[in-house]
């Protein structure tokens, strides 16, 4: 029998939408923007994606995602502003937020020097080859809880970390053509392991 390819819904309200959804889409997923939180209803994984984490947790709120995620228990990826929105404490600020993952962060964490650049990070549940990482005003993990795996660490900072079967990483795996860690959060999936895999075209 034939495995239905599961959906991945990326949360279109502000931020890198389009690139992660032709990510999904090159590892041979079906997406959907998820505008509302009726379109929620048919999405079997979130991605909330890069942006402004003040901006998107204030439209989240204002458009009734704080409340509809809740008590969400389906596959959550959130990158860069999306790992903030999905951090439990966030230094210094009340900002809206999900607030479903056992983590504190702090955000624009590099200093200004560094508000954007790229680094080659040891990722074991990737196999042996390094992951270039696109960091862009990137927060880090100051805190993560006992149920948190952290899964890559730059100079020492956590940067990806799970939590069951919600992702959570500082950096924009959307935005190079590494599909390692897109792939890795279909894993967690349950059907997913019955994909096969689809060529990487671009
Ligand atoms: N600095 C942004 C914030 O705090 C996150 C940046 C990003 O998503 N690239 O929300």
């Amino acid at each position: 029998m034939v495995a239905t390819p599961p959906r991945v819904g990326v949360l279109d309200l502000q931020g890198a939408v389009r690139e992660h959804l032709r990510a999904f889409e090159r590892c041979g997923a079906l997406t959907v923007a998820v505008k509302r939180t009726q379109d929620l209803a048919g999405v079997d994984a979130l991605v909330i994606p890069g942006g402004e984490s003040t901006a998107i947790g204030r439209l989240m709120q204002e458009y009734g995602f704080l409340a509809a995620l809740a008590g969400w228990d389906r596959p959550l990826f959130g990158t860069c502003a999306g790992l903030i929105l999905l951090a439990r404490q966030i230094n210094d600020s009340s900002q809206p937020r999900l607030g479903l993952m056992d983590l504190r962060v702090e955000r624009n964490a590099f200093g200004r020097q560094r508000e954007s650049f790229e680094a080659d990070l040891e990722v074991p549940v990737l196999g042996e080859a390094a992951f270039r990482a696109v960091f862009i005003r990137a927060p880090y993990i100051q805190e993560a809880g006992a149920g948190v795996q952290v899964l890559a660490r730059f100079e020492g900072k956590i940067v990806l970390a799970r939590q069951g079967a919600f992702l959570a990483a500082a950096f924009h795996p959307e935005l190079t053509d590494d599909l390692r860690l897109h792939r890795y959060f279909l894993s967690l999936l349950p059907w997913c392991q019955q994909l096969p895999d689809s060529p990487d075209e671009s």
